[in-house]
């Protein structure tokens, strides 16, 4: 399979379907946003041509924008010209895009939006819009191979500097033929509607995105704007007609305050794909009561490997017999293995790292070879030379399923005693009077003397009351040490850029 072909038989088999709309777009009945899979592939075949005639070399190109039609465009006109593509959001701070421009150093920054940023090597999105009405001969010759980085992928790095992580047409091809597995068999290929909520900048996009590149469906896409205000979410969700809901559980929780999220607003909806952080036990039950005829589907994995390595679809049995859900079976060609500190690979039911091995792990770190020999190397499984990567998530497997556990760099001691946040948050937020939870420890002289709990609650209760309810509530499911000593309710849990849980400015919340 090569993926580039696979979209070039979809547009000339669909040309008219559209591939990407943008959700605020429907409702304001705006036409100008859309793209058809005619476009896509016009559009793309001209924009690589101009690439290959700007650049001398096969650096990976920018692609700087939000939700913007030309970014599919952007994406693969670039491994359409045999380069690498690298989204960055316009939301990342002038500081942190300079950073990943230093380190890429790209000839080229394809960018859909009207910028701040100077920068000599931008092709603006009037310049592309002129190179797509240029007569260019488009050659099909496929330039990108497959063992061959097809995009790079930057995540936050401990240390403050974004780590790029490489994903080869290979292990593309290797996850979407996964996923597709796991969409509503009646209705493949009839040109599904996939919602596309992260930023192209997060790899959770990619199995929106690929999913309806790969299937010959279609991108519906929220917009940052659109995103910040649950009203309009709303009704761009109930004009969007989705059939795939793909986001960040905590994203979902978000959608679920809102009254109006229900069958009757997503009365296309077949399947809801979740990942990125902990789907709690709590949401996913109230996501069936609300939903019942939609499956719930938790997927877990690091963009290391790209986008998700498991699946399970959960429903009431599996949510009465596990408190904190599973995150599934391996995919096929992935293996994961639990190992202890020294890289022992431990039995069932034991707690250590989740270790990947398989067909989609990234080949490393851009130009940081330093940080790819710490976490990936390669194992000989089957005659073969199969890559690893060291998730630094905890984890455990029980009868075939994995559990995650939390991050092992979230373990810390207090009072000299190990526990995970993550933990202590999946008993808080079992309390039927809590909404979201976030434990934050507090620190004295870089050493943890204390922790926070920081909710919102689902119905009001008194600020001096609060402390002693969960305390005694807490009592029966946490050994003390466990127990957090402050309580402080807020409105909301802001979010980061990915919309996961904002750790860090949660904690700004407080001190
Ligand atoms: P990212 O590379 O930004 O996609 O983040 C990957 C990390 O998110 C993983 O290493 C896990 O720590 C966490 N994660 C992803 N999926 C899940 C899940 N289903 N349950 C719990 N944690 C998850």
């Amino acid at each position: 399979m090569n993926i580039i072909n696979v979209m070039k038989e979809n547009a000339l088999k669909h040309p008219e379907r559209i591939i990407y709309e943008q959700a605020n777009d429907l409702i304001n009945h705006n036409a100008d946003n859309f793209l058809t899979w005619g476009q896509l592939w016009e559009y793309s075949g001209k924009l690589a041509e101009y690439i290959k005639e700007h650049t001398m070399y096969h650096n990976p190109i920018i692609v700087l924008g939000n939700k913007h039609p030309y970014m599919l465009v952007c994406f693969l006109a670039c491994m359409r010209a045999g380069h690498a593509y690298c989204p960055v959001d316009v939301s990342v701070p002038e500081k942190r895009v300079q950073d990943i421009i230093d380190q890429v150093d790209p000839e080229i920054i394809l960018c859909t939006e009207e910028l701040a940023l100077y920068n000599e090597r931008i092709v603006t999105l009037s310049s592309m819009q002129e190179i797509v009405n240029h007569n260019y001969e488009i050659s099909d010759a496929q330039l990108l191979a497959g063992d061959e980085t097809a995009y790079i992928i930057f995540t936050s790095g401990s240390t403050g500097v974004p780590k790029g992580v490489k994903i080869t047409r290979n292990c593309i091809e290797n996850f979407v033929e996964w996923a597709e597995s796991l969409l509503p068999a009646d209705v493949a290929d009839k040109g599904l509607r996939f919602l596309n909520q992260a930023p192209y900048s997060f790899d959770l996009s990619v199995m929106d995105t690929y999913l309806a590149l790969f299937t010959g469906g279609t991108v519906v896409a929220l917009d940052k704007e659109t995103q910040s205000d649950m009203k309009t979410v709303m009704t761009a969700l109930a004009a969007s007609d989705i059939d795939v809901w793909v986001s960040t559980p905590s994203f979902a929780e978000v959608c679920l305050t809102d009254r109006s999220f229900n069958k009757e607003t997503l009365n296309h909806l077949k399947m809801m794909l979740f990942c990125g952080e902990v789907l709690s036990n709590k949401m996913a039950r109230r996501l069936l009561r609300v939903l019942p005829d939609v499956a719930i589907v938790n997927t877990y994995g690091p963009t290391e490997s790209t986008v998700a390595i498991t699946n399970v679809t959960i429903d009431e049995t599996i949510c009465d017999r596990n408190e904190s859900l599973p995150v599934g079976v391996p995919k096929p060609g992935t293996i994961i293995e639990i190992q202890d500190e020294n890289g022992n690979v431990l039995p069932e039911n034991e707690k250590g790292e989740i270790v990947v091995i398989g067909d989609t792990v990234s080949t490393g770190y851009w130009k940081n070879e330093e940080k790819t020999h710490a976490v990936f190397g390669t194992k000989h499984v089957d005659g073969k030379d199969v890559r690893f990567y060291r998730t630094g998530d905890a984890g455990y497997i029980s009868e075939g399923n994995l559990y995650c556990s939390g991050r092992i760099d979230l373990q810390l001691k207090l009072y000299g005693y190990r526990l995970e946040l993550e933990d202590i948050e999946r008993n808080l937020i079992q309390l039927p009077y809590i909404a979201q939870v976030c434990v934050c420890p507090m620190e004295r002289n870089g050493k943890v003397v204390s922790l926070t709990a920081v909710l919102v609650l689902a119905e009001p209760i008194a600020e001096s009351d609060l402390r002693d309810r969960i305390r005694q509530d807490l009592a029966d499911l946490l050994p003390s040490y466990m127990i957090p000593k402050k309580y402080v309710s807020v409105d909301y849990l802001p979010l980061t850029l990915n919309g996961k849980m904002d750790r860090k400015a949660i904690k700004g919340m407080i001190v």
